[in-house]
């Protein structure tokens, strides 16, 4: 076993702190790598609090992980020691089904194995920890090539904040022509503006924090609303094809409906647990959708590290050092994010 370091929440209630475990031995298809830099998603933050189910705990969060290959497996075909690596939100799957046949693991029949808070169902049944930790050692199918063009730490958000916009704009097809307003500007509202404006799509911030305007234009948004400013909201009534929703707190879905014009998306992935209300009459009248996505599989993952390597896109990030953890989360809480926290695993 590797012995590993790491961050754990030992319960629901209690703040990270550090903790030691083992990880397992590296297999012939595994690669392990050093963990350099880990994103900090709201999911960790939802998940340590069992906001969406009871978790299993220890629990050390992280699924935004990059690092470099210390070690392979020897049928690993893909890596070798000393390359970069990433890791997002989902370390196995089945395999065998058609969607994991597909390329869409994340929405694997029998269910892909997380990153952490969750268990390697496909072989040991052991619990799975992520990427608050010096080390990971992960099936190869399941790790990402990261490009050296990049600045490393700002790479790490991709492998969940970045695909998980990045899928559904490329899905429902969104860019030039298109009148695309991204709801929340925190960790993936902020990528899903960089994306949106690659795309060609003339992007809106729907914001709860008038603040935050100026880093919006930054972003490249090409218009800003706060929605607490019923003048400012009235001016983009009916006027979206999409709303990507990445609100990570209960909010009223009838509104925000009435913003998107005939036809218009509106598309979750954000994912606060309280179920959405919404009276058909907000869809029916327009003809409007609502649906959802979750995170890319692996092929997609690749694909948009693969395009932001050319494009030169990564993730506008405030480095922290682990043992201020708490105060991000606090931070995050509060939309106070500007616009990713990322752990520099040294300070481990
Ligand atoms: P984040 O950085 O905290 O950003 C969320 C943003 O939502 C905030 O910055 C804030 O932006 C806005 N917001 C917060 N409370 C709000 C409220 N009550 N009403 C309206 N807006 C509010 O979080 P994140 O890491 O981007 O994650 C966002 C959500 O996506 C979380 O629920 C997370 O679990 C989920 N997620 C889903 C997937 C998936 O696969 N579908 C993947 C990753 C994350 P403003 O200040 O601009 O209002
Ligand atoms: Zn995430
Ligand atoms: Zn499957």
């Amino acid at each position: 076993m590797i012995p590993t370091k790491g961050y754990a929440a030992q319960d629901a209630t209690s703040d990270l702190a550090p903790w030691s475990f083992e990880r397992r031995e590296v297999g012939p298809h595994d690669v392990q790598f050093d963990i350099l830099y880990c994103g900090v998603c709201h999911s960790d933050l939802h998940q340590i609090r069992n906001d969406w189910f009871p978790g299993i705990f220890p629990m050390v969060p992280g699924h935004e992980i990059v690092g470099r290959v210390i070690k392979v497996g020897g049928h690993v075909k893909k890596f070798k020691v000393g390359d970069l690596a990433g890791t997002g939100c989902m370390v196995d799957s089945c395999r065998t089904c058609a969607n994991c046949k597909d390329g869409l693991e994340q929405y694997c029949a029998n269910g892909a194995v997380l990153t952490y808070n969750s268990l390697e169902k496909y072989t040991d049944g052991s619990p799975t920890y992520g990427g608050y930790s010096n080390t990971i050692v992960v099936n190869e199918d399941f790790v990402l090539h990261i490009s050296d063009k990049l600045d490393l730490a700002a790479t790490a958000p991709l492998l969940c904040a970045g695909i998980t916009t990045y899928s559904p704009l490329r899905h429902w097809k969104v860019g030039k022509g298109h009148k695309l307003a991204v709801l929340g500007l925190g960790g993936l509202g902020h990528m899903a503006v960089k994306f949106g404006v690659a795309f060609g799509a003339d992007v809106t911030v729907l914001s709860t924090s008038a603040k935050k305007e100026g880093d919006a234009k930054k972003l490249g948004a090409h218009h800003f609303v706060v929605t607490s400013d019923a003048g400012q909201v009235e001016k983009v009534k009916e006027s979206f094809d999409f709303i990507l929703d990445t609100v990570s707190a209960p909010h009223d879905f009838g509104f925000y409906l009435s913003l998107l014009k005939t036809n218009g998306t509106h598309i979750c992935v954000g994912a606060p647990l309280e179920p959405a209300k919404i009276s058909p009459f907000a869809i029916i009248g327009g003809r409007k959708s609502v649906a959802g996505s979750a995170i890319g599989g692996i092929p997609e993952t690749q694909e948009m590290l693969d395009f932001c390597a050319e494009h030169n896109i990564v993730s506008d990030i405030e480095l922290i050092d682990i043992k201020n953890i708490s105060e991000a989360y606090e931070r995050m809480e509060k939309g106070d994010v500007r616009y990713r926290f990322v752990i520099d695993i040294a300070t481990l």
